[in-house]
C-alpha cells in the first residue's frame, strides 16, 4: 500500500460531500473525494439513455435556498431554470395555487363546508404561528382530529408524499410544519438544462480548481481509527489499495455504511442503538417517460387522489435540451403504501401505471417507458425519515457524516444536505487548521 495524505478526506461524491469538499478546498484546505461508481454526483446525476438525460434521483433543485447559496458562495455555476409553481388536480380540475393563501384555495376546491375549512385553517395556522404538533402524531392523525374530508385529507398525502417523500400516514406531524416553516414547502425549485450532473460537475470545477482532487471508480473499504480517532481511509483504485491519511474525514455515504466501514467494534453502544431501532430510509418510485408529443400541460402537477401517483413533471416544457428534438421527456413520482421496506414493486408499479393510463389521455400511444426506478436500500429516496436523522458527528473524533442521513429537523432533501455540509465545514473549519 502506497500511504498518501490530504487534509480532508470525503467518502463519496453525493452532493453533501461534493457541497463540503467545495467549501473546504475554496478555504485551503487539501481535499480528495474519493467515489466509488464511475461518475459523480450520487443521487443527483444523469443516466444518458436514447439521446435522453434521464434523472439518476434528484430531478428538482431548490432555488433561492442554501443550496444555491452554497454554489454562489464557492463560486459555482448553479445551472437551474425555475419550473414555476405547482399546479394542483382535485377532483378532477387542475386548481392554480396564488403565492400567499394557497393553502385555503385548495381546502376550498375539496370542500364546501365553510366551519370545516375554518377548524383546518385554524389548526394550521396554530401549528405555523404558535407551537408545532408532536413528533409522536402523524400528519394523517394530527389532520383527522380537524377534518374526515377524504378530498382535504388526499391533498395533503399528495403534497406530503411529493414533496417530503413520506405518506402523510408516517411523517410525523412536527417535521412538516418545521419543513413549512424553514423551507415554505420547497415552492421554488427548476429543472437542469444539462441534466441534475451539472450539479456536482460545477462543485468538482470548483474542487479541482482549488487544488483538490476527485476520484471515481475508487471505493473507501475501511476507515481507519486510531484510539477512537478517524486517521484515514484506505481506498481500492486500479486494483491497488491505498491508504490515505487525513485529519478529518467526511463520509457521504449514510450512517449505516460509515458505521460498516469504521467497524461496528469501534463504534458507542447507544450510537448503534439509535441507528438500528430509529434509522429507516425513506422509499420512492419515480417513471421517466419518453413521449412525443406533450402529454402535460403543466410543468409540475400535483395529483391527488390517484392510487400512489403524486407528482408529474414535464421538464422538458422548461428544460428542451434534455430530450432528442421532437421529444418530451415526462416523470411520474409516486409513494408507495409505505415507504419503509419491504416493497412489492410488482404490485407498486401496477398501480403506478393504472394511475398513468387515468392521468394521461394519449398515455398508450404517445408514450414510452424508459426507466423504472425503485429507490431503496443503500439507493433511497433518503437515508433517513425526517425527524429520526442521526447526527452529523460520529462517535469517532474527526469522522463526520453529510448528506440525506443526518439532516436537521424540517430539513428535506437537497437544501438539507447542503446544509449538513456547510455545518461539517464550518466545524472543521474552527477546529482543524490546513497543513501548510
Ligand atoms: C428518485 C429520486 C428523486 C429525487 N428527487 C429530488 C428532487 O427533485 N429534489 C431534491 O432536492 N431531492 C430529490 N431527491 C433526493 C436527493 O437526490 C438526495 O437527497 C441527495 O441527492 C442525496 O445526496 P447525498 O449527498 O446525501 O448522497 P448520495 O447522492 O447518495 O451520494 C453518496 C455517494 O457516496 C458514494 N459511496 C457510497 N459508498 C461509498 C464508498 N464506500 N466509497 C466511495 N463512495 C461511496 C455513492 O456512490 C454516492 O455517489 C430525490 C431522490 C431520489 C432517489
Amino acid at each position: 500500500m502506497t500511504p498518501k495524505r490530504c487534509d480532508v478526506l470525503v467518502i463519496g461524491s453525493g452532493m453533501g460531500g461534493l457541497c463540503a469538499a467545495a467549501l473546504l478546498s475554496q478555504a485551503g484546505y487539501h481535499t480528495l473525494v474519493a467515489e466509488r461508481l464511475p461518475r459523480i454526483g450520487g443521487r443527483c446525476s444523469t443516466i444518458e439513455y436514447k439521446g435522453f438525460k434521464c434523472a439518476a434521483g434528484a430531478i428538482g433543485p431548490e432555488m433561492g435556498g442554501l443550496l444555491e447559496e452554497t454554489f454562489r458562495q464557492v463560486g459555482a455555476e448553479f445551472d437551474v431554470r425555475p419550473a414555476g409553481p405547482p399546479s394542483y388536480l382535485i377532483n378532477g380540475k387542475i386548481c392554480e395555487v396564488p403565492p400567499k393563501g394557497g393553502f385555503r384555495k385548495l381546502f376550498a376546491a375539496a370542500t364546501s363546508d365553510e366551519a370545516e375549512l375554518e377548524r383546518v385553517m385554524g389548526a394550521i395556522s396554530g401549528a405555523l404561528s404558535w407551537m408545532e404538533p408532536s413528533r409522536t402524531t402523524s400528519l394523517r392523525e394530527w389532520l383527522l382530529q380537524y377534518t374526515q374530508n377524504e378530498s382535504i385529507l388526499s391533498i395533503f398525502q399528495a403534497m406530503v408524499s411529493a414533496t417530503t417523500m413520506l405518506n402523510a400516514s408516517e411523517l410525523p406531524a412536527r417535521e412538516y410544519f418545521l419543513f413549512l416553516k424553514k423551507l415554505r414547502g420547497y415552492r421554488g425549485f427548476g429543472f437542469c438544462p444539462q441534466g441534475s450532473i451539472a450539479l456536482p460537475r460545477a462543485l468538482a470545477a470548483v474542487i479541482e480548481k482549488h487544488g483538490g482532487a476527485i476520484w471515481t471508480r475508487a471505493p473507501a473499504v475501511q476507515i481507519i481509527t486510531n484510539n477512537r480517532i478517524a486517521r484515514g481511509a484506505v481506498i481500492k483504485k486500479e486494483g491497488e489499495e491505498i491508504e490515505i491519511h487525513a485529519s478529518a474525514v467526511i463520509s457521504n455515504c449514510g450512517p449505516g455504511r460509515t458505521v460498516q466501514l469504521v467497524g461496528k467494534q469501534h463504534i458507542d453502544q447507544g450510537y448503534l442503538k439509535e441507528l438500528n431501532t430509529d434509522v429507516r430510509a425513506v422509499m420512492l418510485i419515480a417513471i421517466q417517460l419518453a413521449t412525443d408529443k406533450p402529454l402535460l400541460d403543466h410543468n409540475y402537477l400535483i395529483v391527488t387522489g390517484a392510487r400512489r401517483i403524486n407528482a408529474l413533471f414535464q421538464p422538458t416544457n422548461v428544460c428542451p435540451e434534455i430530450a432528442p428534438p421532437g421529444k418530451h421527456l415526462l416523470v411520474a413520482g409516486a409513494a408507495p403504501a409505505s415507504t419503509a421496506p419491504p416493497l412489492n414493486a410488482r404490485a407498486e408499479l401496477d398501480l403506478c401505471f393504472q394511475d398513468l393510463r387515468d392521468l394521461l389521455p394519449g398515455f398508450e400511444e404517445h408514450a414510452e417507458v424508459l426507466l423504472t426506478g425503485t429507490f431503496h436500500g443503500q439507493w433511497p429516496a433518503m437515508h433517513a425519515w425526517p425527524g429520526d436523522d442521526m447526527s452529523l458527528k460520529t462517535p469517532i473524533v474527526n469522522l463526520y457524516n453529510v448528506g440525506d442521513g443526518v439532516k436537521s429537523p424540517g430539513m428535506i432533501a437537497l437544501p438539507a444536505v447542503a446544509e449538513t455540509a456547510r455545518l461539517v465545514a464550518e466545524d472543521i473549519k474552527m477546529r482543524l487548521a490546513p497543513a501548510a
